[in-house]
C-alpha cells in the first residue's frame, strides 16, 4: 500500500479506493513526538474511536468501512475507511474551561471569538458547550484559535453553521454518555469531511484520550487542575521536567509509560463497559 502520510501519531495508505489509518504507540505532546512509544495506544484508541462510531451513528455518517478488515499486521490497530476530503478546520466543543481556552480567556475574557462571563477559572464549568474552532496547522506548526467568522471565511456561511452544529452536536452526546459512567468530557476535538456527494462525514479519530480531555466526575472541583485519563497527564510531566516544548522530546521513564497506558486502559473501560 502507498504510505500517503504519516502524522504525528497515525499513518495513512491507500488501498485501492479506501484509506487505511494505523494508529500507532506514538505520543505527542506540544505537536512534538516522544521517542518513546506507550504500548497498546494505538489498538486503544483505535477501538474507542469504533465503539464511538458506533454511538455517533444516528448522529452523523462515518467514514469507516470496516475495522476488521485491514492488512493482518496492523489488526486491531487500523480501520478501513472512506477517503474524503478534510475540511480545513479544527472542530473544537468546551464544556469547560481548562489549557489553550483558559489561556485565551485570561487574555481577553473569550475563547476563539466567544465572550463569556468573568470570573471563570481553572477546570470551571462554562455556560452552555461551545464552539472553538482552530486551524489545522501544516506540520511542525501549532493550531491555533480562530473566530467563527474565520470559519466562514473559510468554508462558507453554510458549512461554518453545521461544523458548529455537528461538533457541538458530538459533545453533548459525548458528555451525556460519558457522565453516565462518572466521566466528565472537559472538550473535545473532531475532523470531519466532504464525501463526493458533498455529504460532511465523521472522520479521524473521536472522542479518545488523544482528542479530548476526560476528568473523574467525583473529584473535579473547579479551580485546581483535574485529574486527567487523557494526554494532559504526559503534557504536565512533560512540561514539568523544563523541556522547551521543541523537538527533541523527553523519554519517558518506565513509571510513566505504565501509569499513561493505565489511564488509556482505564478509560477505554470505563466508557466502553468493556474490559480491555
Ligand atoms: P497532520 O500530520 O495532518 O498535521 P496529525 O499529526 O494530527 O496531523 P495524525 O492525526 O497522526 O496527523 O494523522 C491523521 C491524518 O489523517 C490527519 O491529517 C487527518 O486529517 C487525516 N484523516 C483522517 N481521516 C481521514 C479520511 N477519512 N480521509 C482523509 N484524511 C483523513
Ligand atoms: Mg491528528
Amino acid at each position: 500500500m502507498e504510505l500517503l502520510h504519516s502524522g504525528k501519531v497515525r499513518d495513512l495508505y491507500a488501498d485501492g479506493d479506501d484509506l487505511i489509518l494505523v494508529a500507532s504507540d506514538r505520543v505527542s505532546v506540544y505537536d512534538v513526538i516522544l521517542p518513546t512509544p506507550i504500548p497498546d495506544k494505538g489498538r486503544i484508541l483505535t477501538q474507542l474511536s469504533v465503539w464511538w462510531f458506533d454511538q455517533l451513528g444516528d448522529l452523523l455518517p462515518n467514514h469507516v468501512i470496516s475495522a476488521t478488515d485491514v492488512p493482518p499486521e496492523f489488526a486491531g490497530r487500523a480501520i478501513r475507511c472512506r477517503r474524503l476530503q478534510m475540511v480545513p478546520v479544527e472542530c473544537v466543543a468546551r464544556g469547560y474551561l481548562t489549557g489553550g481556552g483558559l489561556t485565551e480567556y485570561r487574555a481577553t475574557g473569550s475563547v476563539s471569538g466567544v465572550s463569556l462571563p468573568a470570573g471563570l477559572d481553572e477546570a470551571s464549568r462554562l455556560p452552555e458547550p461551545i464552539f472553538t474552532p482552530s486551524t489545522k496547522a501544516p506540520a511542525g506548526q501549532h493550531d491555533e484559535p480562530i473566530s467563527f467568522s474565520a470559519v466562514v471565511e473559510t468554508v462558507g456561511a453554510e458549512t461554518a453553521e453545521r461544523l458548529r452544529e455537528i461538533t457541538l452536536g458530538v459533545y453533548e452526546r459525548g458528555a451525556t454518555l460519558a457522565a453516565e459512567r462518572g466521566i466528565i468530557i472537559a472538550d473535545t476535538k473532531i475532523e470531519l469531511g466532504w464525501a463526493p456527494d458533498g455529504t460532511l462525514v465523521l472522520a479521524d479519530e473521536v472522542l479518545t484520550p488523544d482528542s479530548s480531555r476526560f476528568w473523574p466526575a467525583d473529584s473535579w472541583q473547579p479551580g485546581r487542575p483535574a485529574f486527567s485519563f487523557d494526554k494532559q497527564f504526559v503534557r504536565d510531566w512533560a512540561a514539568g521536567t523544563g523541556w522547551d516544548k521543541r523537538a527533541p522530546g523527553p523519554e519517558l521513564p518506565d513509571d510513566m509509560v505504565e501509569r499513561t497506558r493505565a489511564r488509556y486502559v482505564e478509560i477505554y473501560e470505563r466508557l466502553t463497559g468493556k474490559p480491555w
